[in-house]
């Protein structure tokens, strides 16, 4: 079959109509190839014939007979309309029925050989011993290789409503019978060789319709051919990724300077640099002084100390005479960055201007005419109105509310400066070479010293005493607390509310207390004022939403109440325990739960309640949502897989990475992959361009 045949849509393949070929359509099938792809979400083995007389009570059992007789049969309740059938195999006799199906009458003779497959009852009612309701059935003709639905091990398919299990099984058997045959194999003879992966057609073959399989691994996605497709998947989205890296151009500056400024800061901190942070530090400016772009990936838990590492940078950057830009997450983080940097830049002379929001065309000026080195800001950093002289440096604070071809946007504004990415998702590094397939990988995986795992207690509403007792312990010994309410959108009013009457509470419990409130409805600059005036000491307690949540760096704050902890997400809840504990003071983390509590909500709270550690928290959540849905929080405009689990797959990440990378390495535009190249686009959907002209 030339390739183009797999295009055919479905509608041209003999027994599907223009109604089927809309109800594939809600499946997502709509060419041949589609179809071929659209896999089985689950086998079952129906291999085993069983003797009626061996049946087993309460078990999902195959048997073959004979019909002795079938009719519909009188039902106690009126509307019921019963169809039964006996069959004989010569061991036994079973019965098989079928309710309000009155076609089925059509279908099932006396004197026809029947396959019936389902689960079997003892039958309390006739002589023949067993019963199975509505099992699935197929008459028997003389030739038995011919048996799609019985007699071996059968395909389940996700379905959409207006088709059946068997009637999606018959067509999918002669979609696969007529064509899977002939499809074009997609990946290159060499990487087939090298990895031992079987061709696509005996791929698509054998997961539809398997012969001889272990069902345990087919049901668990991991058979060869599983492999093979997962292999398939994953070359071509990294085939994606490689060709967007490389795209980005061979040249942009090298950064050669003494390094003055850098050292100077590092010499001004209060601390040392951990070993990591130092690590990191060397890998990030090793790649600025190549001419080549850097495009980086700096790694690590919350409160590891990226921000001081990534300022190092920028100041290195500084010293060489070029621009740097800083893009934060939320205004909130960009404003806290701008002040944290201010602090540090402060005895150098650097100027730092923020751009969040309304900026000033003054300010615009300044950074359009290279007067001010380090800019800081959110999204807004992306406007056209922002214009640098000599953007040499972008950082993005990313924390996944950025997707891979926006970062891009920013670095538009400088002639291929160098990239730094980082975030706090504390994810394995095969994964984070999937999500950041485009950058290289730092990782800062050692806290600084001192730091003291913060406690963390699940409480319920009745231990409203025991709570307030340790908020004003807290306080009287002058530290601070945070205070966070969930607000979702769906219920946001109502959220709000609940924040609001929080604060009033908390002033009337403590009227000695200074309350402030903090969400993500107020103006800019109201939030800017509590936020200083928290972070200057003269607020105790922080009434607040999730906005919180990223970044936020207050040292002195040593209590974190989150109210229905139940909520939150487990991500979400290590995120905003990362607010305290940053100081050498002991700091505690207060999960309030309202019951009754599910399960997965209970499980969060005790694994929080357990470790401090990102890692372990991740693995846990991984644990707890699946990677479908964990992967889905985690990727921002990123195509899904289908076929590849990200946990289960991670070592073939690594082979399908560095077998992509090279290809494109050596064949940029995939001129002789026409297939890989528009598998590679039709993957990506909408993003045209991944792939350049060559
Ligand atoms: P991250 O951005 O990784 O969450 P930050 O850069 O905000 O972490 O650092 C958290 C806090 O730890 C800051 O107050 C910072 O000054 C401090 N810090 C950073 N590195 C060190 C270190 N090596 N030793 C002690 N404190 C550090
Ligand atoms: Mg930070």
């Amino acid at each position: 079959m030339d390739s183009s045949l797999a295009d055919l849509p479905v509608q041209s393949i003999k027994g599907i109509g223009p109604r089927r070929a809309a109800l594939f359509g809600r499946i997502g099938v709509r060419t041949v190839r589609d179809a071929l792809y659209y896999l089985p979400r689950r086998y079952e083995d129906r291999s085993l014939i069983r003797a009626i007389a061996d049946i087993r009570a309460g078990c999902a059992e195959t048997v073959r007979g004979r019909i002795i007789s079938c009719g519909p049969v009188a039902a106690r309740g009126k509307r019921l309309r019963i169809f039964e059938v006996l069959a004989n195999d010569g061991t036994g006799t079973i019965k098989g029925r079928w309710f309000n199906q009155s076609f089925m009458q059509r279908n099932l003779k006396a004197g026809q050989d029947v396959l019936l497959c389902g689960e079997a009852k003892r039958d309390p009612y006739s002589g023949a011993g067993f019963v199975m309701d509505g099992p699935e059935y197929e008459t028997v003709s003389e030739d038995a290789d011919s048996l799609i639905h019985t007699n071996r091990v059968v395909p389940l398919y996700r379905l959409t409503e207006g088709i059946s299990q068997k009637q999606l099984r018959k067509i999918m058997f002669g979609i696969v019978e007529q064509y899977a045959g002939g499809l074009t194999e997609p990946l290159p003879p060499e990487i087939i060789e090298r990895h031992g992966l079987p061709s696509l057609c005996e791929t698509i073959k054998a997961l539809h319709f398997p012969e001889d399989c272990d069902i345990r691994d087919w049901n668990e996605g991991k058979s060869i051919y599983h492999r093979r497709l997962a292999f398939e998947e994953l070359f071509v989205f990294a085939l994606g990724m490689a060709a967007f890296r490389k795209g980005r151009g061979q040249r942009g500056y090298s950064f050669r300077c003494e390094g003055r400024l850098r050292k100077r800061l590092q010499e001004g901190l209060s601390f040392e640099l951990t070993n990591a942070q130092k690590r990191a530090l060397e890998e990030i400016l090793s790649d600025m002084r190549r001419p080549s772009p850097m495009s980086r990936l700096l790694q690590g838990d919350v409160g590891c100390g990226k921000t001081v590492v990534t300022f190092a940078a920028m100041l290195h950057a500084v010293e060489c005479g070029f621009q740097t830009a800083f893009m934060a997450p939320t205004e909130i983080l960009a404003e806290q960055h701008y002040r944290n940097i201010c602090k540090m830049a402060e005895g150098f002379g650097v100027k730092v201007a923020l751009i969040s929001g309304g900026a000033k065309d003054r300010q615009l000026d300044r950074i359009a005419s290279g007067e001010i080195p380090v800019v800081v800001g959110t999204h807004a950093l992306m406007q056209e109105a922002v214009v640098f002289k000599n953007l040499g440096f972008v950082v993005i604070d990313e924390q996944h509310k950025f997707g891979v071809t926006q970062r891009g946007n920013l670095r538009k504004k400088g002639f291929n400066p160098d990239l730094l990415v980082m975030t706090a998702t504390p994810i394995p590094r095969s994964l984070a070479l999937t999500l950041y397939g485009d950058l290289d990988y730092s990782v800062i995986d050692e806290m600084p010293a001192g730091r003291r795992p913060v406690l963390t207690k699940v409480f319920v509403p009745d231990q409203k005493k025991e709570i307030y007792g340790i908020l004003e312990e807290e306080i009287k010994k002058g530290r601070q607390v945070y205070v966070v309410y969930p607000v979702i959108e769906e219920s946001e009013k109502i959220d709000l509310r609940a924040a609001v009457e929080g604060k009033s509470a908390f002033e009337s419990i403590f009227p000695g207390f200074r309350v402030g409130l903090l969400h993500g409805r107020m103006a800019a600059a109201d939030r800017e004022e509590v936020m200083s005036e928290f972070r200057r000491g003269d607020l105790d307690i922080l009434v607040s939403t999730t906005i919180v949540e990223v970044g936020v760096d207050v040292p002195n704050a040593t209590v974190m109440i989150v109210v229905h902890a139940e909520r939150f997400g487990l991500a979400q809840l290590h995120q905003l325990r990362g607010r305290v504990g940053r100081g050498g003071d002991r700091s505690c983390c207060l999960l309030v739960a309202y019951g009754p509590l599910g399960e997965d909500a209970g499980r969060r709270l005790d694994v929080m309640a357990r470790t401090n550690d990102g890692f372990s928290i991740a693995q846990e959540d991984l644990a707890i949502r699946g990677p479908g849905e964990f992967w889905g929080t985690l990727q921002s405009g990123m195509p899904g897989f289908k076929v590849a689990d990200l946990i289960r797959d991670l070592q073939l990440i690594e082979t399908a990475r560095q077998e992509a990378f090279s290809m494109i390495d050596a064949n940029p535009g995939l001129c002789d992959f026409p297939l890989l190249k528009k598998m590679c686009e039709t993957f990506w959907n909408g993003r045209t361009g991944v792939i350049g002209a060559g």
